[in-house]
Order: structure tokens, then sequence, then C-alpha cells
């Protein structure tokens, strides 16, 4: 149970005609190859590929940015089904909520850091670190949620969640400790 048996399967040779398409697949095998150890089935992550690849091959998929709900959605879940990803709603260096109710604070990351910090803990912690918008916080939480085809369809384009996959690809990273390949070229305007 791995990408490969999963071409088998389907021939994803439409999705090649489309550049950023073709680089996302080979995000998908990348991190796929690097969180899963070789020979293991896994049907929870085989079905998230499916499920990811069938969404980016409807028909309206490629001109209304599927390939980014597809890769945001993806790299959420190859997170969570491997155990790793962070609560977002709480600062892990200190414990403020980042989410109480209604409420959101601003919350941060950090490059080899765990999960998000609050502006206080930000500062304590110095230069180099990204903010994680409300807006992808609450995105994250409607894809841990809700099926990809059930997330919001219209508007989205490179710019959508890209703190988002940025905190994902670092957190993925820092599990498998090794940078990842196809994120920059992926990610390039
Ligand atoms: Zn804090």
């Amino acid at each position: 149970m791995n990408l490969d048996s999963c071409e088998l399967l389907v021939s994803q040779f439409r999705l090649l005609s489309d550049y950023r398409a073709a680089v996302a697949l080979d995000y998908f095998a990348e991190v796929t190859d690097q969180l899963l150890p070789p020979g293991e089935a896994n049907d929870r992550f085989f079905r998230l590929l499916t499920t990811v690849l069938e969404h980016m091959r409807a028909p309206d998929s490629i001109g209304s940015g599927g390939v980014w709900r597809a890769v945001t959605y993806f790299s959420l879940w190859a997170a969570r089904l491997s155990g790793f990803l962070p609560d977002l709603s709480v600062c892990l260096s200190c414990g403020t909520l980042l989410a109480d109710g209604e409420t959101r604070e601003r919350a941060f990351f950090l490059r080899g850091g765990d999960g998000l910090m609050c502006a206080e803990c930000r500062r304590a912690a110095g230069a180099g670190s990204y903010e994680l918008s409300v807006e992808s916080r609450v995105m994250a939480e409607e894809m841990l949620h809700k099926p990809v085809a059930q997330i919001g369809q219209t508007g989205w384009t490179r710019e959508t969640c890209a703190d988002l996959r940025r905190f994902l690809v670092q957190q993925i990273e820092q599990h498998v400790e090794r940078k990842l390949m196809t994120p920059p070229v992926l990610e390039a305007e």
C-alpha cells in the first residue's frame, strides 16, 4: 500500500499535463515515502492518498485551486495520521489557549519548534518565527472535520493557507529529520 500501487489503480496521466499538479504528485510520493515504514500496509494513509488524488482529478479542480486544497489537506492529515500533529489551539510553551470559543489569539511557529506559540512566548523566542493566521487555523479545523470535497471550493490560490503548509512541512521535516525536496518546487512562484 503505497503511492506506486495507487498509481497502478488509476492513471494520473491527465494530472501530469498540469505542472503544479505533477509536482504535487511528487510531493505526495516524497512525504509518503518518508513517513511510512517500507512495506507497511496503512489503510488510512492509503485512503487519504486516494481521496486527495480523486479531488485533484475532479473536472473543475485544477481551475479552482484544487491542487492547493489537496496539498494542504494531505499535509495536515499526513501529520495527523502519523501522530505528530500538535494541538493548534494552545501555546505549547506556556499553555495559553490560542483559541477560546470565538476568541483567537495570534499564533506563531519556529522551524524546529514543537507546535504553536503565543505572542508572549514568541517575543521570548527571538527572531525567525512565522505567523500562522487565524484564517489558516480555522481552515485546519475545518479540514480535520470534513472530507476534502466539502472544503470551501472557491478562491484557492498558492497564497491560500501557504502559512499552514509551511508549518506542516516544517513539522514533517522535523519528524523525519531531513529536508523535503519537493515543497520549495511546489511553492515556487
Ligand atoms: Zn506562550
